[in-house]
């Protein structure tokens, strides 16, 4: 899949090192506030305010650094669903729930409902990054139970990542609003939030992930890689 042409540096080498950069930048901001957290107190509440806010802000900016990829299309109007995505590898934040954030995205067909994904990595080492990843399944799949919502489709799409994994997103378009509540977590995450129709929030468990745990963002070996499969309650 492409990436778009107007927002995005594409996926070159150039484009991978601002997406290195500002991860760099992130721990970095991260290693600041974690050092002086644990330092001899005080920690004023100011400076805690500070660092935490330099931390958020490199976060923003990698999430700015990625490329926005078509990554599916509206079988019902035909337009091109574009996402902001980290073609490069499981260490990239965007694949690891506890840092995901919402990216700046364009706006999506109204008849998008959601995106879901499987992460096939070809027999390759997984190469994971400071936080878990849930890349989902090795196959894409979809989730009976969305299909059968009214006039549900699913569109599941292929992007090869540079480093030889296969990428599907599963995504869902369809021309009924569905009902709060009836939709599913997104990709990489393990749970789906949501308001209800009172606008309480609500939340159900996860789908079958790949799990991938690694402390090495320079992806060097894989020696202390970890890959399973988690079972959770398949909805
Ligand atoms: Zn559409």
């Amino acid at each position: 899949m492409a990436p778009d042409p107007e927002t995005s540096a594409g996926l070159g080498p150039e484009a991978k090192e601002k997406r290195d950069a500002s991860m760099r930048r992130y721990l970095e901001a991260n290693e600041r506030f974690v050092r002086a957290a644990a330092g001899p107190p005080p920690f004023p509440y100011a400076e805690r305010k500070r660092l935490g806010a330099d931390r958020e802000k490199a976060l923003e900016q990698y999430y700015e650094s990625l490329p926005r990829m078509a990554i599916s299309r509206c079988p019902l109007c035909n337009k091109a669903l574009y996402r902001v995505f980290d073609p490069w590898g499981l260490d990239g934040f965007w694949w690891q729930e506890k840092l995901g954030r919402a990216a700046r995205e364009l706006p999506a067909c109204s008849h998008f409902r959601v995106l879901t994904g499987a992460l096939n990595l070809n027999g390759l080492p997984t190469v994971g990054g400071r936080e878990e990843a849930f890349p989902g399944p090795e196959v894409p799949y979809v989730v009976p139970r969305l299909l059968g919502l009214p006039a549900m489709i699913a569109v599941v799409s292929s992007i090869r990542m540079p480093n030889g994994y296969t990428a599907y997103p599963v995504t869902y378009f369809s021309n009924q609003t569905p009902k709060p509540g009836t939709l599913t977590q997104t990709w990489t995450q393990r749970s789906y939030n949501y308001q209800d129709a009172k606008g309480q929030p609500g939340s159900e468990g996860s789908h079958k992930h790949l799990v991938a745990t690694r402390q090495n963002l320079a992806g060097r070996g894989n020696k202390d890689s970890q890959c399973k499969m988690a079972s959770s309650q398949q909805s």
